[in-house]
């Protein structure tokens, strides 16, 4: 999850979101709030909706997407 960030010249996977597959391109309502994603073999997106779910599913906050919560 925190990899490093260096750009690589990795398959471009249309703009998909590696969690759920749907697009995450302009004008599919989930550009606004993706997260670019990327690791050895390919660099794509994160949706919003997916990246909450991920802090929610391992202890942390999906609302305010922290591992120490700082909403409630
Ligand atoms: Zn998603
Ligand atoms: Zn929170």
């Amino acid at each position: 999850m925190l990899e490093d960030m260096t750009i690589s010249p990795a398959v471009d996977l249309a703009e998909l979101c590696d969690e759920c597959g749907e697009s995450t391109a302009f004008g599919s309502g989930k550009f606004v709030n993706r997260y670019p994603v990327s690791n050895d073999e390919y660099e794509c997106y994160r949706c919003d909706e997916c990246d909450s779910k991920l802090y929610s599913d391992n202890g942390g906050c999906g609302v305010c997407k922290s591992w120490e919560c700082e909403c409630e």
